[in-house]
């Protein structure tokens, strides 16, 4: 089964980044007192920043640099994210859940005019904040930047 993570306050870029590949990982800006260790109990993997949090929470991780592509670079040297994936693109980048295929005509109300005649298999939902994703050039820079980083899909 595929990891789940539980990115800390200050891993926000890194979550983000982990669910444009798939991966399950929760976020948020601020937990308060306790919510870490309700969320540690439902089987996620910490990552922090602070060595204070790793050092409460034996088998953490925790990730040294502060800048994007290192993070990834110690996750996949951590062997916690593997550089080939299916899921790329899978889940939404701000809630997490998994995207739901979007049929016309939803996504012909909720999609650009071209993007529908182009794309219309590629659209997807968020079930959950309600946001549609499609093949564009966003995704295209992410999926440039996942190539250099040494990522590929099939
Ligand atoms: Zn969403």
């Amino acid at each position: 089964m595929q990891r789940k993570f539980l990115a800390d306050a200050m891993l926000g870029k890194l979550a983000k980044w982990l669910r444009a590949l798939g991966y399950d990982t929760y976020y948020q800006r601020y937990y308060g007192s306790g919510v870490l260790e309700s969320l540690l109990s439902g089987g996620r993997l910490l990552l922090s920043r602070n060595r204070k949090t790793t050092g409460l929470h034996p088998g953490s991780v925790l990730i040294c640099s502060e800048h994007i592509s290192e993070q990834i670079l110690e996750m996949r040297s951590a062997g916690l994210i593997h550089t080939t994936g299916e899921g790329w693109f899978t889940r939404c980048l701000i809630c997490n859940v998994p995207l739901e295929k979007a049929e016309p005509p939803d996504s012909r109300q909720n999609v650009p005019e071209y993007v529908f005649h182009e794309k219309t298999d590629g659209i997807s939902r968020c079930p959950s904040c309600g946001r549609y994703f499609w093949p564009g050039t966003h995704r295209e820079r992410m999926i440039k930047q996942l190539r250099e980083w040494g990522f590929h899909n099939p």
